[in-house]
């Protein structure tokens, strides 16, 4: 018995013992990793108006011993480190050796804990740091602290405290940390009375990752599971619709610990690039294992910066394997009843059709080969296709002869062809176009396999491909009106508009005031119809509200993305030509096969697979 020993003075000079404490959430933070220090498999963490009143830890871990339980309680005691050395390889959570007594320093603690030798437990009592109370109490074998009237005795601190419900947020946010880095425990959080999640515990992070995220979202997750470089790299990366506003959704686990990196946030970025949209970023909880020595863990009082000896090494590592997923893992993780078909969005059917904006991009490269389908583009939008925006590019016949990049892997395709792909195959030969189904679906044949191809998200890639193409080349031109919109808005939409006058001519839109609460547009951008103009600089107004002062880069790249959404329009009825000619651009131009919301473009069927679904054929 008797593990706890006092630090030595020189270690305690290399360890910059910062403030524990700071509020609810670090406090838990502390108790939970010393749970999990002791071998618990299940954590309750509860906690009563944001943890500011009440805060339980309960685990089923090894417990305290009686010979142990004071020396919990002093500050640089600790179990769990006693050699400088260790310091470069910490493997447990805790280590400072002052959690306990910080926590009880500036609140009443009750500690209720019993080890698997004996046959009664503890319950010590400890008021602002002094132990009052020491008796046996029956109890399970594990550790109960109970934290009551966090800063009782600090009312500087306690002033400090945000709100009940942003302190309950950030115990919510530590949870979901502790939870995802940890699918081997069972952790149960009650807030308020009410319990938020409980995990099973049964060790598979994806399990993990559904009580967190849903069920729903985990479905769009794309399962990471690789190695190299001496890293084995684990676990789930969300795009497209999973996307989110900031990186806080991109975690890290490293040897089960949370870290944050920017190495690691680089990586992952990188990797889904063309995947999330410009000013978005992914989801991700990806799990790594790597050697303890290979990795700087600060010794700082949140623990949480991380470096790497080998960053170049890890970054590369990281980047490859978020890469594969999302190459190769939509196509198998996929459920074979092709859920995308049955959650089409329902967007109504315009009477007349409008505009198909790929044309635009397509017209050259079709009039040298077709003339005659080239002089049949449909002008039935006030739609003038500037010239500047044609894109010249080979003729598709000598593209064809280069290696096509990686990512239209037909081998994926074949193998699991019956399942809903967003692999798109490297066709080399035309497609046998049937039509539009719903007006959204293009059916068509390719070899042995029946493409469905979702119009809009077609579209919709090929868009903000050329969107964001110019806007890398600065080439944003706007097509001028025969008679300006005019537009009644509010004087402080007028005054926004006046104010951000550059960034809308940066992306082809002139407005101009207009008498009192007007403004009339002069341009608009050129992928706009004039149709959708108004809905537009609605759309404009309130992106430019939103986006509390940023830079003018993101200001563009926002509008630009506006006017993308504007352009694409569902259920429009396309003509043979035109749907024909979408799915051109989509394979001269080797899309990546997914709107920018991630959402695949094209679902595959084999003939085998029909055979089987008509019974033709045996499984
Ligand atoms: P540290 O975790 O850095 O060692 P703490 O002040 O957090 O310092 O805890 C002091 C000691 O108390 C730990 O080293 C451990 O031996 C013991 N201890 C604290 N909490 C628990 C628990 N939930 N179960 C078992 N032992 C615990
Ligand atoms: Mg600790």
């Amino acid at each position: 018995m008797g593990r706890i020993r006092p630090l030595s003075e020189n270690l305690i000079g290399k360890i910059a013992a910062g403030e524990v404490v700071e509020r609810p959430a670090a406090a838990i933070k502390e108790l939970v990793e010393n749970s999990l220090d002791a071998g618990a498999t299940a954590v309750t963490v509860e906690i009563r108006e944001g943890g500011m009143d009440y805060i339980r830890v309960a685990d089923n871990g090894c417990g305290i011993d009686e010979s142990d339980i004071r020396m919990a309680f002093e500050r640089h005691a600790t179990s769990k480190i006693s050699r400088e050395q260790d310091l470069n390889a910490i493997a447990t959570l805790g280590f400072r050796g002052e959690a306990l007594a910080s926590i009880a320093a500036v609140s009443k603690v009750t500690m209720t804990t019993r080890t698997a030798e004996r046959e009664t437990g503890l319950k010590v009592t400890n008021e602002g740091g002094k132990i009052t109370d020491i008796r046996e109490t029956a109890c399970p074998v594990g550790t109960t602290v109970v934290v009551n009237d966090l800063f009782y005795n600090v009312p500087v601190r306690k002033g400090f405290m945000k709100k009940a419900g942003q302190e309950a947020a950030a115990v919510h946010e530590l949870m979901t940390q502790l939870l995802l880095s940890r699918p081997d425990i069972s952790f149960r959080y009650i807030s308020g009375g009410k319990t938020e999640f409980h995990s099973p515990g049964d060790g598979q992070s994806a399990t993990a990752l559904q009580t967190v995220y849903g069920s729903r979202a985990m479905k769009a997750m794309k399962t990471v599971d690789d190695h190299g470089n001496g890293l084995v790299i684990r676990g789930f990366v969300g795009i497209g619709e999973n996307a989110r506003g900031n990186r806080s959704q991109e975690l890290f686990f490293i040897n089960g610990r949370v870290m944050h990196s920017k190495i690691l946030n680089e990586a992952v970025e990188n990797a889904c690039r063309e995947r999330v949209m410009i000013g978005k970023f992914p989801v991700c909880a990806l799990y790594i294992t790597i050697a303890y020595e290979a990795v700087d863990v600060n010794v700082h009082p949140n623990k949480l910066e991380v470096r790497f000896r080998d960053e170049t090494g890890v970054y590369e590592a990281v980047h490859s394997a978020v890469l594969t997923a999302l190459k190769e893992r939509d196509a198998l993780e996929h459920p074979t009843e092709m859920p995308l078909v049955k959650e089409k969005e329902a967007e109504p059917a315009p009477a007349a059709p409008r505009i198909v904006v790929p044309k635009t991009d397509t017209v050259v490269s079709v009039s040298k080969t077709l003339p005659a389908e080239a002089a049949a583009v449909p002008q039935s939008a006030p739609f003038r296709p500037a010239p500047e925006f044609r894109e010249v590019r080979p003729a598709p016949a000598k593209q064809e002869e280069q290696p096509a990049p990686a990512v239209h892997s037909v081998p994926v395709m074949r193998e699991k062809a019956e399942q809903v792909s967003t692999i798109l195959p490297e066709m080399k030969k035309p497609l046998k176009v049937f039509g539009a189904l719903f007006n959204t679906f293009i059916l068509a044949e390719y070899e042995d396999q029946l493409l469905m191809i979702d119009q809009h998200a077609v579209h919709e890639r090929l868009l903000f491909d050329r969107l964001m193409k110019e806007h890398i080349n600065g080439d944003q031109a706007g097509q001028e009106l025969l008679v300006p919109i005019v537009v009644s808005v509010t004087n402080a939409e007028q005054r926004l508009l006046e104010d951000n006058r550059e960034a809308l001519e940066s992306i082809g839109m002139t407005v101009e005031s207009f008498g009192e609460r007007d403004v009339a547009v002069r341009t608009i951008p050129m992928i706009l119809g004039e149709a959708q103009a108004k809905d537009f600089i609605r759309d404009v107004i309130e992106e430019l509200q939103n986006g509390r002062d940023p830079t003018f880069e993101k200001k563009r790249t926002a509008l630009l993305q506006t006017a993308c959404k504007h352009a694409v329009k569902g259920g429009d009825a396309l003509t043979e030509d035109e749907l024909r000619d979408l799915l051109d651009t989509m394979i001269e131009k080797k899309v990546t096969p997914t709107c920018p919301h991630g959402r695949p473009l094209v679902v595959a069927i084999t003939h085998r697979e029909l055979d089987k679904k008509f019974r033709r054929i045996q499984k």
